[in-house]
């Protein structure tokens, strides 16, 4: 039987389990649900964008409007994003669960935690400070998943509303319980406390969390 090794140090997690990444992708995803019901339903047309999907595929005609197209651009985007590489690159690789998590799931060309749960490590680990073009790079498609929907919702104030109380609600659950015990200390959305924080790298330094 493996050994099961100590998950936080001074209040701060340095290993995540399957069951943190579960719960975060569920409520990663909630806010997709929300736009699509609201931009796949939307009369909103800048462009005049419409795709008859259904004559394409001989089904008759079953036509995608813009809302629908513009879903669709969104998630890859987002996704692209979030799962394809960029955030690793100006988030994650700053975090010690990048460097060490791989060796401890047996696999050193992967990283396991919140956020992702076996991605493959594309870039050198680069502790500590991450850039003010980085960080806002991260808020900026932060800000795009939760509130670009709005675009498409703007004629109806009820899924306005909607989409600003799941904004804030996602944004107020993974600061209160994810970023107030991140190790990832450059992140511009962490919140851990400054004694936590000092504990925590004075633990790492000495070996004694990985
Ligand atoms: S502080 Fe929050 S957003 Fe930043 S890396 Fe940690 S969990 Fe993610």
């Amino acid at each position: 039987m493996s050994e099961v090794k100590q998950k936080t140090f001074g209040g701060i997690v340095a290993r995540y389990h399957w069951h943190d990444a579960r719960w975060f992708a569920t409520i990663g995803f909630a806010p997709y649900f929300i736009a699509f019901a609201g931009m796949v339903t939307s009369n909103v047309s800048y462009f005049g964008w419409s795709f008859d999907i259904g004559s394409l595929l001989g089904l008759g005609p079953f036509v995608l409007n813009e809302g629908f197209l513009m879903f669709i651009l969104y998630f890859v985007i987002t996704m692209l994003f979030f799962a394809g590489g960029l955030e690793w690159y100006v988030l994650c690789r700053h975090c010690p669960c990048y460097e060490f998590s791989g060796a401890e799931h047996g696999n050193e060309n992967r990283f396991y935690c919140l956020g992702n749960w076996g991605s493959p490590k594309l870039f050198k680990h680069k502790p500590g400070h991450i850039s003010r073009p980085a960080q806002a790079t991260f808020l900026g498609f932060t800000g795009f998943f939760l509130l670009f929907p709005i675009v498409y919702v703007i004629t109806r104030w009820e899924f306005v509303l909607v989409q600003l109380v799941v904004a804030i609600s996602f944004m107020t659950t993974i600061r209160h319980w994810a970023c107030s015990q991140c190790p990832n200390f450059g992140c511009v959305l962490n919140c851990a406390d400054e004694e936590s924080k000092r504990q925590f790298l004075e633990d790492l330094k000495s070996g004694n969390i990985y």
